[in-house]
């Protein structure tokens, strides 16, 4: 058969000699041993927690090496993409901190553009001609109904589906056969003429799992599909080549393809870049562990985390303590350190299934979170609210000093009461509300209704902003008095029975009155920071409602 001829009457355009692409994305200019490592993800507009993953430990691997990160966008599947979702991939990842130095949208060097598939399809075509040129690729005219049945035949077979060996029937297509289907103008898609054996099995180092033995591919997967626009499989291995990528950390769900892609880099004449396959993102559900999944968990989307308001950086810790079996270790000592300066590395990379646990999160998340200033609270609860707040909650950034001063007294920051359970910036904004307005307030005062005016009425009338918090006190003991509660717990304590209640039942009524809540920090700082009118106010408002 005259496979050139055949070349040219498939892709009938000319392109240019292949050594041409070599030239034009030459090998980097990078130090020995620095890595080229990459995120390449589809632009379904899912950006989710394993992407988060890999993406963390391509970044560490380029980066501590010296070497460099890019961002290629997979759009060669028309059906799954979603307007938008490149904006969402980057900014997902750059609230993470996940820097690229080169990619879709990024900037910097663009010496192997373009970076997004569809865009490259020139490239694609010119080795695909180049293939059937070669006699290693052959044009399907099989249709979607005939490789359904196909399968159907191979199940009830018990054969290994697909389009191979003797099932690969256009593989076998006389001369004559092919150009009547073309003649007839019959739709084709391009297959590799596979070459590979499964009897054989080949030994293949992955820089994560070790020696790992697959069988060689005998498929003849489809190359370029009938809109002339490749494969994944076969874009991805001309991009790892042209983009000089030296290696490729991604999920081990890609395990399975991996004989596709050695003979996909062999037949091109390519080296083979290194593969890391690593560990998916297990959960542990009742007696068993599953992968995390879409649907059943809300937690493996990225964007649970932001609109949560996770901390970017707890996020990062817990992967980083995912990733690399010493860096909690590394952690716990050099709390000072920055986590860039943690000696990343491939060979402490779990081999099986990593246990996510979001409980061990927001432990971190915690933790974290009460090692922040009032300053970078501040900024981190406005990034959030910014993004994801009501319109209420937006304003609570509109008087700095007020809100900072807030944040100080509600999270204890700088006192000897830190606290230390709060995990997200929606709980944080939970937790202060009050200070911008109470709606609702608790029922449950322990005392009954006309007490409670008594109460609010008494400490009205002697309420001076002015005192310091003993005066404020000594006002809110001399109100239980006069009120027939003790002013002292011990003497209600001695004799309960001699008492309304005690001086914490006034408290407790001022502090539902003045805050909506039953639990708040230090009344009189909290009185303070809000100021009289609005104590007041309240206080007021309290008086009249139920
Ligand atoms: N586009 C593939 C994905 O969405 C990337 C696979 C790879 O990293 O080679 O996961």
């Amino acid at each position: 058969m005259d496979y050139q001829k055949l070349a040219e009457r498939l892709l009938p355009e000319s392109y240019p000699p292949l050594a041409y692409y070599e030239e034009k994305y030459p090998p980097r200019a990078i130090a020995k041993g620095a890595e080229v490592t990459r995120l390449a993800p589809s632009p379904t507009g899912f950006i989710h927690l394993g992407n988060l993953f890999v993406a963390i430990a391509n970044e560490r691997i380029a980066h501590l090496s010296g070497g460099v990160m890019y961002l290629r966008i997979e759009d060669t599947d028309e059906k799954r993409r979603v307007d938008g979702a490149v904006e969402a991939v980057k900014s997902a990842l750059r609230y993470f901190s996940i820097r690229f130095d080169e990619g879709a949208e990024i900037g910097g060097d663009n010496t192997y553009a373009p970076w997004y598939q569809r865009q490259r399809a020139d490239i694609y075509r010119a080795f695909v001609k180049d293939l059937i040129a070669r006699g290693k690729a052959y044009p399907c005219f099989c249709t979607e109904e005939e490789l359904s049945s196909l399968r159907d035949r191979q199940t009830q077979e018990k054969k290994i589906t697909g389009y191979y060996g003797e099932y690969a029937r256009c593989r076998n297509l006389t001369e004559d056969e092919i150009y009547k289907n073309l003649d007839a103008g019959k739709p084709f898609v391009i297959r590799l003429r596979s070459e590979g054996n499964p009897e054989r099995k080949i030994t293949f180092h992955d820089e994560i799992k070790g020696d790992i033995t697959v069988t060689e591919n005998d498929q003849d997967v489809v190359i370029l599909k009938s809109d002339k626009i490749p494969t994944y499989h076969f874009a991805h291995a001309i991009d790892d080549h042209f983009m000089r990528t030296t290696l490729v950390i991604r999920g081990e769900e890609w395990l399975a393809s991996l004989p596709i892609h050695l003979e996909l880099f062999s037949v091109l004449g390519f080296p083979l870049p290194r593969y890391g396959h690593n560990c998916s993102l297990m959960k542990q559900d009742g007696e068993t562990r599953r992968k995390l999944s879409k649907r059943k968990d809300p937690e493996l989307s990225l964007e649970f985390y932001r609109q949560e308001g996770y901390f970017p950086r707890a996020v990062r810790v817990y992967m980083l303590t995912l990733l690399n079996s010493n860096f909690e270790e590394w952690y716990r000592k050099n709390p000072e350190k920055q986590l860039e300066e943690f000696p990343f590395s491939v060979k402490k990379m779990g081999r099986s299934g990593a246990l996510f646990d979001l409980d061990k999160l927001n432990d971190i998340s915690k933790n974290e979170l009460s090692s922040l200033s009032a300053e970078e609270m501040f900024g981190f609860l406005k990034e959030w609210a910014d993004e994801y707040g009501s319109e209420e909650q937006k304003q609570y950034f509109s008087d700095r000093d007020y809100l900072l001063k807030i944040l100080t007294l509600v999270m204890g920051i700088g006192g000897k009461k830190r606290r230390k359970d709060i995990m997200t910036a929606r709980q944080s904004m939970d937790l202060i509300s009050y200070f911008f307005g109470v709606s609702e307030r608790s029922d449950e005062y322990r005392v009954d209704d006309k007490t409670k005016r008594d109460i609010l009425i008494a400490f009205l009338e002697t309420y001076d902003e002015k005192d310091d918090s003993q005066a404020w006190f000594s006002k809110v003991k001399e109100v239980a008095a006069k009120l027939g509660f003790a002013a002292e717990m011990r003497d209600y304590k001695e004799n309960p029975s001699a008492y309304k209640g005690s001086v914490s039942d006034i408290a407790e009524v001022l502090r539902i009155a003045v805050t909506g809540r039953a639990n708040s920090p230090d009344l009189w700082t909290v009185m303070q920071i809000m100021g009289a009118n609005e104590t007041k106010k309240r206080i007021r408002e309290a008086v009249e409602t139920k």
